[in-house]
């Protein structure tokens, strides 16, 4: 037997292990941060597999660290698991089984590690969702001795990995002056107004936009009495861009537009960052294309992005300090269905899903022995990686 094939059944013995987290946190949804048995329940598995944890890890009660090492000289393969859920729909992002798949691999690929030298390390990556803990992790040296960093995500297509939008999250608050809105309407400063100046700013400002950039917000506080000038207002914003360098300059017209309502309606105004900034992502070509051929072999035909149809994801942020992936795989048996939906959520408990699980698993497992086994596909991605 070929080491593929070795590794082939190493995955297929996985079934069973890998259906049953997958389930277990599927009807255990929890939300960033909290992912108290999410996150267990994964670390069990790999102990279970022989893995040795860190956790909590990076300075999140729910990460962890779990690693498998050879013994022998090679590189250091990281796959990195996600297990937050969304508020009221549960796992509407799939990442019940993001999580599995990634730390799938990382068990698939320790089955055979042995033979070729090396490490594999799964790294559980908290609250994708909101505060984006890859982005504090890929800042603070978790990545310093890692060679290639991968991550898939389930989706309606077999997208190969692209790029994602940077992501600025601003909070801005107006404080005027309250008043009764009859009797007194002049001694009051009118916080809304600020608030309604600052939308319609950004309104106008949308003509001079990049059309690829992106603007929306909603009003999280807007006064609290129709017959009091309200005096306090509070609104929060996500701009994007596809790269980080147009981003900033949008975000700065942006807290100009808030600074002229400010003025204008006599309020002072304040704004930060409520969620972390996350960068673009950008794709190491060679290591896509490994993962590309990898998943062909087994029968999924990767198709490139869409453009126009990117979000923002923390691997962004990883991409920029280690050669990564962040490709996308099919669970709905070709049909369109959205993201973030009862629908979408529930295809991660059908048939077809499991039977791409495993078929992922192996993809992402094969490309960390190419990585491992090719030195000179390492040496292509990282003189890659630096030339970006
Ligand atoms: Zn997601
Ligand atoms: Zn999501």
């Amino acid at each position: 037997m070929t080491i593929k094939e070795r590794l082939h059944q190493a995955v297929t013995n996985l079934e069973d292990d890998l259906r049953g987290l997958s389930d277990y946190i599927f009807a255990n949804p929890e939300l960033g941060h909290q992912e108290f048995k999410s996150s267990k329940a994964h670390i069990e598995l790999l102990e279970k597999h022989g893995f040795t944890v860190e956790a909590p890890y990076a300075g999140f009660e729910t990460a962890f660290r779990a690693t498998f090492d050879s013994g022998q000289a090679g590189p250091t393969i990281a796959y990195l698991s996600e297990y937050d859920a969304l508020p009221s729909i549960g796992h509407g992002c799939g990442h019940n089984m993001l999580g599995t798949v990634d730390t799938g691999a990382g068990i698939a690929l320790s089955k055979v590690i042995n033979e070729i030298g090396g490490r594999v390390v799964v790294l559980g990556t908290p609250a994708e969702e909101t505060t984006g803990t890859k982005v504090d992790m890929a800042n603070s040296g978790v990545f310093d001795d890692v060679d290639v960093a991968m991550c898939t995500h389930p989706s309606d297509e077999n997208t190969m990995s692209g790029t994602s939008m940077a992501i600025h999250p601003i909070a801005f608050e107006f404080f005027g002056k309250p008043a009764h809105a009859a009797e007194a309407p002049d001694e009051g400063i009118n916080a809304l107004d600020a608030m309604i100046n600052l939308f319609n700013s950004i309104n106008s400002l949308r003509q001079e936009m990049r059309p690829s950039a992106r603007v929306h917000g909603i009003i999280t506080h807007g006064g609290d009495a129709a017959n009091v000038i309200p005096d306090y207002t509070r609104a929060e914003f996500y701009v994007r861009a596809l790269d980080t360098p147009y981003m900033n300059i949008l975000s700065e017209k942006i807290i100009n537009c808030a600074e002229a309502a400010a003025l204008a309606s006599g309020c002072t105004m304040k704004h930060k960052d409520f969620e972390n900034i996350y960068k673009d992502m950008i794709t190491n070509e060679t290591l896509s294309q490994a993962y590309n051929k990898n998943a062909g072999e087994l029968g999924i035909d990767m198709v490139p992005e869409k453009v126009g149809e990117n979000g923002s994801i923390d691997m962004g942020d990883v991409s920029h300090v280690v050669p990564s992936i962040h490709s996308y795989y099919s669970i709905t048996d070709g049909k369109r269905v959205i993201g973030h939906t009862p629908e979408f959520r529930d295809c991660t408990q059908t048939p077809f899903a499991y039977d791409m699980m495993l078929k992922v698993v192996e993809t992402l497992a094969r490309t960390g022995i190419d990585v491992i086994e090719q030195p000179q596909l390492l040496e292509a991605i990282k003189e890659e990686f630096h030339n970006r």
